[in-house]
């Protein structure tokens, strides 16, 4: 395992909220990072088919681009009674045909595949969101941590905070959708917390004890 020895990273994403969420994770420790979209990196095209494999794509983009360790995250929501969908293709389910992206349309495709396949007892909509973090150097390097939270997917969304999904998952033992939890609360995370939540704070807390703590 090779530790990070520089608060210089970049941010790999080109998504607001995801970008938002990882400086709201990595700001406490003390680092700087500007992201993929800030530095005008072209975007790689995600062409695996695991979070990992994505997560190893756009990292290493990243780091061969600006010389410095870059830290991506591939994500999804994984549906039990649709056979893992939307999974790695959780973004191109919100695609429009502009190229824009659109989570309301997305949310209703979740919730019409749910219906068609008869799954509408909160018993049969378990899913979980997947995180892969990946930290790449400029010489190659990548180190993966992956984390998962359990939940269900509810109809209709609730909640306006958040990003993507966020208002139809609502993970298990809370009452709330992470639509309707604050940053810190759908984390379940602050520096020095040994409790988290969502799916990319575990992954970084993964992360934080594998290449930061010595
Ligand atoms: P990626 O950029 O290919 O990793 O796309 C991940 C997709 O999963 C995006 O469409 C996100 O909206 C969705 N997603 C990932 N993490 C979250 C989350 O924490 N909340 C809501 N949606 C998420």
């Amino acid at each position: 395992m090779r530790k990070l020895d520089t608060k210089t990273i970049v941010v790999a994403s080109h998504n607001a909220g995801k970008i938002q969420e990882i400086r709201d994770l990595i700001g406490p420790l003390g680092f700087t990072a500007k992201s993929a979209a800030d530095l005008n990196f072209i975007e790689p095209d995600e062409t695996g088919t695991t979070f990992e494999e994505n997560a190893t794509i756009k990292a290493l983009a990243s780091a061969n681009a600006s010389g410095l360790p870059a830290l991506s995250d591939d994500s999804g929501l994984v549906i039990d009674a649709l056979g893992g969908d939307p999974g790695v293709y959780t973004a191109n389910w919100a695609e429009r045909p502009d190229g824009t992206r659109d989570f309301a349309m997305a949310m209703q495709k979740v919730e019409t595949a749910l219906e068609k396949v008869g799954a509408t007892s909160p018993e049969s909509r378990t899913a979980r969101f997947v995180s892969v973090l990946c930290l790449a150097w400029p010489d190659g390097h990548t180190e993966l941590f992956r984390g998962e939270v359990e939940g269900n997917v509810v109809w209709p969304p609730r909640g306006t905070q958040g990003f993507g999904y966020d208002p139809i998952f609502q993970p298990q033992g809370y009452e709330t959708t992470f639509g309707e939890m604050s940053s810190d609360q759908k984390h379940g995370w602050k520096h020095g917390d040994q409790h988290a939540l969502s799916h990319r704070a575990r992954a970084f807390k993964t992360f934080v004890e594998t290449c930061l703590e010595a």
